[in-house]
């Protein structure tokens, strides 16, 4: 049987020019009626919404409102709460978006395994959640065989508690994959196409990545669905192309999926381009940067069209946003950790930054109030894993940090000596060489070292701060500085090899100059906060 692919190639140019149109084809009360009989949409209705919504806000409330009606009739009063658990940030892709690209200096990478991987489990069972999300980077050492494993344990974790849900966000496989998947307890799987525009999935998804294969992608579900497992959710990563024409391509999709297999799709991802460590895509905007009021509009539109599907509310979104959209019928996290093992250590940055959200039993209350069942969250039970200590005294040694910062110092001072020496436009070609050698190992330093530094620090001496709102607002200003450095040691690398090339260093010397002083006055902050405060050590 054709996949998906070969449908959508015919439909590639169709999906652009409904994207763009500017008025509607439909009006948008014909396709409320049109929702109202609880069908769904399809991609020309959907392209009406986006159109009439146009800046028109009283038209966008009045989609919010309809998709509110859609939701109330169809779906179920419950909100489904589900938790990730990472196993693996070890990664052979580089997709540009995304704090785990093989090329990441600053990612931290580990892979769980079965014994730790339980223990996280068996705290996260503990707080109540039923409905795991196991999650992993395409880590060549961890195929499905493995996964499979993992998998197995999760289920048999949950019977033992009287049963959950096990979903999986891995990697792409193969269709025998999956049938293995499924017998050892899986019972749906989570995979967004990031983009369905074939150029710009390609532009984010560097040659020699795996992950480029465009059509296996889009053929996946051609896959998993007669592997057995029927539960797909489904979705693209807002923000990486225009939103409507993803936007509609998921619809797309998801007819095809009803006609094809007479299936909705179990969910839909929402996911909205977010900040990660050393991910230059993530720091600024683009002309693809949904704003909150586009991303309502496109939550409205999918509870319009996939009127009992679950969309997949989670904490790349602040919680006010949220709860604000939340319907019933929908997927909720509100426990989030995305680097493997965090919820046995503190918080720590992972895949991408995530809010901090209330206590999950005020948000089942919020839910309740709303008329709203909580599924998948149990009472808490008592757990005999011990959650990390404060901080040991070692961390507090006021000696290791400033000799690390010492250390870091002496290489900054190298570097503007090295930056210096290009400067010089008559430099002789022996003195270019030697300024980029030094240039090589200085950044070679400070992408090993000084990110090894910000971990450590991050990890074992902020969280021994006292967080009063100076303080936590200080600590939360260097965690948003050592992000930054993992981005600009990254365009510095770039620039040497543009600079290689051209032999024009402006830029270069402009670029480090800049994160020389950045990082000086960084360091410099760090201490001055130590220092400041009594009862530490440090
Ligand atoms: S999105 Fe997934 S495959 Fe791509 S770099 Fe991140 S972890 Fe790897």
């Amino acid at each position: 049987m054709a996949g998906f692919s070969q449908f959508f190639a015919s439909q590639q140019s169709r999906n652009e020019r409904l994207a763009a149109i500017s008025a509607p084809l439909r009006h948008p009360e014909e396709v409320f009626r049109t929702a109202d009989r609880g069908k769904g949409l399809d991609a020309e209705a959907a392209a009406s919404l986006f159109a009439a919504a146009g800046r028109d806000q009283n038209c966008r409330i009045e989609i919010q409102a309809a998709a509110n009606r859609v939701r109330e009739h169809w779906a179920t009063k419950t909100v489904e709460f589900i938790i990730p658990v990472y196993l693996a940030s070890f990664c052979q892709n580089e997709c540009l978006y995304c704090g785990y690209r093989r090329s990441n200096p600053i990612a931290e990478r580990i892979r769980l395994g079965l014994a730790d991987f339980e223990r996280q489990l068996d705290l996260v069972l503990s707080w109540g959640h039923r409905q795991i999300e196991l999650v992993l980077s395409d880590d060549p050492e961890f195929g499905a065989e493995t996964l499979a494993r993992y998998v197995a344990a999760t289920r048999r974790k949950l019977e033992a508690l009287g049963g959950g849900v096990v979903a999986l966000c891995s990697p792409v496989y193969q269709q025998e994959d999956y049938v293995r998947l499924r017998e050892a307890g899986l019972d749906w799987v989570v995979e967004w196409q990031e983009t369905y525009h074939r150029s710009h999935y390609d532009r984010w998804h560097f040659a020699g990545s795996p992950k480029r294969n465009f059509d296996s992608r889009l053929d996946l579900w051609d896959r998993v669905i007669p592997a057995g497992i029927t539960k797909i959710g489904m979705g693209v990563l807002l923000g990486l192309y225009d939103f409507r024409y993803d936007a509609l391509a998921v619809i797309e999709h998801g007819n095809y999926l009803r006609r094809s297999y007479g299936i909705e799709p179990h969910a839909l991802g929402i996911p909205r381009l977010k900040p990660a460590r050393g991910v230059l895509a993530s720091q600024k905007p683009s002309r693809f940067t949904v704003s909150d009021d586009d991303f309502r509009l496109v939550v409205s539109v999918y509870h319009l069209a996939f009127p009992t599907s679950r969309l997949f509310f989670n904490t790349r979104e602040s919680y006010d946003l949220n709860i604000s959209l939340v319907a019933g019928g929908d997927l909720f996290t509100v426990d989030c950790e995305t680097l493997p093992g965090a919820y046995l250590r503190r918080h720590l940055p992972g895949q991408f930054s995530t809010h901090d959200y209330p206590p999950r039993r005020e948000v089942l209350a919020r839910l309740e109030q709303r008329g709203l069942a909580g599924k998948y969250l149990t009472e808490e039970t008592p757990c005999e894993i011990a959650l990390p200590a404060p901080a040991p005294a070692a961390a507090l040694d006021q000696k290791r940090w400033r000799d690390q910062h010492a250390q870091v110092r002496a290489r900054l001072q190298d570097w503007e000596m090295a930056l210096d020496r290009l400067s010089n436009n008559g430099a002789q070609a022996l003195e270019r060489q030697a300024a980029d050698a030094s240039l090589r190992e200085i950044l070679e330093f400070l992408k090993t070292v000084l990110t090894s530094h910000c971990r450590q620090e991050e990890s074992e001496l902020f969280p021994a701060f006292h967080p009063d709102a100076e303080v936590t607002s200080k600590l939360a200003a260097f965690r948003a500085d050592h992000e930054r450095f993992g981005v600009d040691l990254d365009k510095f690398e770039r620039q040497m090899v543009s600079y290689g090339l051209s032999r024009d260093p402006t830029v270069l010397l402009t670029l480090g100059a800049r994160m020389i002083r950045e990082m000086r006055a960084h360091l410099e902050a760090e201490e001055q906060l130590w220092s400041s405060l009594k009862g530490h050590n440090v």
